[in-house]
C-alpha cells in the first residue's frame, strides 16, 4: 500500500511505483490530496482518507513523504496490524526513525504512541533537492541536540533520571559531524545532507535505545511544541518542526547564559514556593491553551511537580551540585553568538518574529513548557529555583528589543 502526498507523488512515488511494477511486485496506490493551502494535515481527514483507501490483503504500508506522511503511514500501519516502511522525500525532521506520531486529535497536537518503521529509505541525491527550507528545519533540529543533550544531563543531575552516555555520544558524534560539514548545505552537498539524514534517523534511534525522548528533545523541543499547541488553539498556521526548534534552541542558549551568572540559593528557591498559588497557576494555563488545558491540568494531578516539598528538594539537590551544572553548560554548548551566527549565514530564522511569534508567545512557552508533559527541563530548574518570573519578564523584553 503505497500512501504519499501529491509532491511526494512527483518527487518519488512515481519512481516507487515504477519499481515496484519492474519487480512484480502487487501494490495500491493512494495520493492523499492537499487542502486549499497545498498543505495535508497530520489529522482526522488525512487519517481516514488513507484508511478508507487501504486495499484489504496489502501486507506492508510504504510512505513516500516526510514527517506528515511518515505520521500517518504509523498510524495507517498500527491500525491494519502491519509493519510500514518509508521512502524520505526531505531530511526535515528526527520522526523518522521514532516510534510515535505527532497528530492533531480533535485540534489538540498529541503525541501518539506507534510502531517504528521497518525500513526507512533516504537517498541523499533525492533528498539534496528538497526544498531549501526543509533542509534548514532538519539541520535546526538537530542543531537542538545541543540543548537537548544538555537538558537531559541536566534532569539526571537533578532528579536521578535515566541517563545512558554511550546513547548521548551517539547523538553528539552525529551532531559534530553535522556540524563540521553544515556549510555544505548552501551548495547542496549530498555530504552535508547525508550527515543531517543520518543525524536525524540516529535521533530516533537514541530515544528508543533510552527509552525516552530526552536525548533528542529538551527545553527547544518545548518551545516548539508550546507553539504549535497555541497557534492550532487559534487556528493559523505554524511553522515546520525544525525551523521552530532550531529557534527554541537559540532562545534557550540564551537562558542558560543567563542562568550561569546567577548564584541560586535555598532563601530564594522557599520565597518563590510561599508565593505560589494554584488557582493563578490554572487560570494562566487556561489562558494560553483554552482547549487543552483540562488535559494538561491533569497531568499535574498525577506528576505532582508543583507540590512544595518536591520542588524544594530538586531545588536544594540542584544548588548542591552548582558547580558540576555549571562545568555542564560549560563543557558541552557552544555560546549562542556562535550557533545563531552559522544559521544566520545559511540564511535560516533566528528569531520568533521571524515566524510569525510575539514576545507573549515566547514568554508563555517558557512558562507553560514544564506543565504540557511530565518531563524535568531547564524551565522546571528555573522555576524550582524560584527565578522564572524574572526570566519571564527577560526574554520578553530581549524578544521585544530584537524586534525594534
Ligand atoms: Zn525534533
Amino acid at each position: 500500500m503505497v500512501i504519499c502526498g501529491p509532491h511526494g507523488y512527483e518527487v518519488a512515488g512515481k519512481t516507487v511505483c515504477a519499481l515496484l511494477s519492474q519487480s512484480k511486485i502487487n501494490y495500491s496506490l493512494h495520493v492523499i490530496p492537499c487542502d486549499d493551502r497545498g498543505k495535508i494535515k497530520p489529522a482526522e481527514y488525512a487519517a481516514g482518507s488513507a484508511l478508507l483507501h487501504f486495499e484489504h490483503g496489502c501486507d506492508l504500508v510504504l510512505g513516500v513523504g516526510s514527517g506528515v506522511i511518515n505520521d500517518l503511514c504509523k498510524v495507517l500501519s498500527k491500525t491494519a496490524k502491519i509493519p510500514c516502511m518509508i521512502v524520505a522525500t526531505a531530511p526535515s525532521m528526527d520522526g523518522y526513525a521514532s516510534d510515535s506520531a505527532s497528530m492533531e486529535v480533535g485540534n489538540i497536537k498529541c503525541s501518539l504512541k506507534e510502531q517504528m518503521p521497518a525500513a526507512i529509505l533516504c537517498d541523499t541525491e533525492l533528498l539534496a533537492q528538497a526544498p531549501m527550507h526543509m533542509i534548514h528545519a532538519g539541520l535546526g533540529d538537530i542543531l537542538a541536540k545541543y540543548t537537548s543533550l544538555c537538558d537531559w544531563k541536566l534532569s539526571s543531575i537533578v532528579t536521578g533520571e535515566y541517563y545512558c552516555s554511550a546513547v548521548a555520544q551517539l547523538v553528539n558524534d552525529s551532531l559534530l559531524k553535522t556540524v563540521s560539514g553544515a556549510q555544505g548545505v548552501k551548495e547542496r552537498k549530498e555530504g552535508s545532507v547525508q550527515s543531517i539524514t543520518e543525524g536525524l534517523v540516529l535521533s530516533g534511534i537514541g530515544i528508543a535505545f533510552a527509552g525516552t525522548s530526552h536525548p533528542a528533545s529538551g527545553l527547544d523541543h518545548y518551545f516548539s511544541h508550546c507553539w504549535e499547541m497555541m497557534l492550532l488553539e487559534r487556528g493559523k498556521d505554524y511553522e515546520l518542526h525544525g525551523i521552530q526548534v532550531g529557534v527554541g534552541m537559540l532562545l534557550t542558549l540564551k537562558i542558560i547564559e543567563r542562568l550561569k551568572t546567577v548564584r541560586p540559593d535555598m532563601a530564594h528557591a522557599e520565597a518563590a514556593a510561599d508565593r505560589f498559588d494554584e488557582a493563578a497557576w490554572e487560570r494562566n494555563l487556561r489562558r494560553v491553551f483554552p482547549g487543552a488545558a483540562d488535559g494538561i491540568i491533569a497531568i499535574e494531578r498525577t506528576a505532582g511537580k508543583n507540590e512544595r516539598a518536591g520542588r524544594l528538594r530538586r531545588a536544594a539537590r540542584a544548588i548542591d551540585r552548582w558547580d558540576e551544572i555549571l562545568e555542564l553548560f560549560e563543557t558541552t554548548l557552544p555560546g549562542y553568538a556562535e550557533v545563531a551566527a552559522l544559521m544566520l549565514s545559511l540564511g535560516m530564522p533566528t528569531t520568533p518574529q521571524e515566524i510569525g511569534l510575539t514576545p507573549d508567545d515566547v514568554a508563555d512557552a517558557l512558562v507553560c513548557s514544564r506543565d504540557i508533559r511530565d518531563k524535568y527541563l531547564l524551565s522546571s530548574l528555573i522555576w524550582d529555583l524560584g527565578y522564572m518570573d524574572e526570566f519571564v519578564d527577560w526574554l520578553r523584553e530581549g524578544t521585544e528589543a530584537r524586534r525594534a
